[in-house]
């Protein structure tokens, strides 16, 4: 019998999750059934979905149900395996949970290559975000070479790795970021042409600045009042991509509509959501093409590891919401 420490969703919170919205619990796992693994988590990829996931609406994916393990994509150890597809020691990807081992029947998990690329890397450039970033720019966005692309959240999972995909498309990249810091990353790192501080700076303005033909695409991770800069920004034809909104994830009501939508009709631009999920099937082509880059060196992988253990997955979740990870924020077990 193996022992497995587990975060199961408490309450429901309102607002930011606190030490109520989480209960620590240790399981005993049964024996694995013929057809079954057990693995041993590794890592577990920290995601601003997971506030999403916690709200009892409608959405692309059921809520996190009270008493329920935290849902939770994870890199994680074959330990033991009743499994033909899978043998002791590999190393794979799936959605095991907020747990230290979990068993599963191997629906929708992945061996990963460990000579492409460490494992906290397959949560990021070669995981959910980076599949996120290349199908929103390349397919919701239509980014063409020669565009000026601007990217919210930029120095994050998601944001780095569009922005170093529209330069590897010769696109112009102008990234917004909170902080001198991410925004010095983003342009000696990662190779970005400009950045904004929004927490310094007057976005709207600084985006007039330093996109006066307007923007071609902008990639959205934050909507609100950066939305609303970008919108008024906008190159005719412009394409908006709404990747995330994170500046609302916390909020109680619904945050207001951008102020500037009538912006879409006097460019001629479009504003299109999108969820990464429905590129499933595409996955192999974009990690084919994010590994080829990071063998390169067109994009650099950047991962923001916290070690801890489950124990600490509630304060490293609002990591996000505080704007303390640079790169994909990726819990250690
Ligand atoms: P991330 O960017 O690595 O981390 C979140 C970042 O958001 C923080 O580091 C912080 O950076 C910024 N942020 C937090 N609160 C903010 C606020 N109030 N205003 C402005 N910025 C704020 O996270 P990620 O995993 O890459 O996700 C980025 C976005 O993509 C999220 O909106 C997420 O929901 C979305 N997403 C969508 C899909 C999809 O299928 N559509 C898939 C994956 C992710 P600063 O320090 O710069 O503020």
């Amino acid at each position: 019998m193996t022992k497995t420490q587990q975060v199961l969703l408490a309450k429901r919170p309102s607002g930011l999750p606190d030490a109520d919205t989480w209960r620590i619990a240790t399981e005993d796992l049964p024996a694995i059934a013929a057809g079954q693994i057990l693995v041993k988590v590794d890592l577990i990829s920290i995601d601003p979905a997971m506030r999403g996931w916690l709200n009892d609406v409608r959405s692309y994916l059921p809520p996190v149900g009270i008493d329920e393990v935290m849902r939770s994509l994870d890199v994680a150890t074959v330990v033991e395996s009743a499994h033909p597809d899978f043998a002791v020691g590999e190393t794979v990807s799936g959605t095991f949970g907020v747990t230290e081992y979990a068993i599963s029947d191997g629906n929708g998990v992945q061996r990963i290559d460990l000579s492409i690329a460490p494992a906290a890397t397959w949560l990021g450039a070669l995981g959910m975000p980076g599949m996120t970033a290349y199908f929103g720019l390349l397919e919701v966005g239509k980014l063409r070479a020669g565009e000026t692309v601007v990217i919210s959240a930029a120095a994050g999972a998601v944001g780095g790795v569009a922005g170093q995909i529209a330069k590897a498309f010769g696109a112009r990249v102008i990234g917004i970021a909170g902080g001198a810091e991410k925004c010095r990353v983003l342009i000696e790192e990662l190779g970005f042409d400009a950045a904004i501080d929004y927490r310094g700076e007057d976005v709207l303005h600084r985006l007039r600045e330093l996109a006066p033909d307007g923007i071609d695409v902008f990639f959205d991770n934050v909507g609100g009042d950066i939305l609303d800069a970008a919108l008024a920004n906008l190159a005719r034809g412009a394409r908006v991509v709404i990747c995330g909104a994170i500046s609302s994830y916390n909020d109680d009501k619904p945050a207001p509509g951008p102020s500037r939508y009538m912006s879409l009709l006097i460019f001629r631009a479009s504003m299109t959501g999108f969820v990464v999920f429905d590129y499933r099937d595409r996955y192999g082509e974009a990690v084919a093409k994010i590994s080829q880059w990071l063998a390169d060196g067109k994009i650099k992988a950047r991962e923001h590891v916290v070690e801890g253990g489950v124990a600490r997955f509630g304060e490293t979740l609002n990591m996000l919401f505080a704007g303390a990870n640079t790169g994909k924020l990726v819990l250690a077990i």
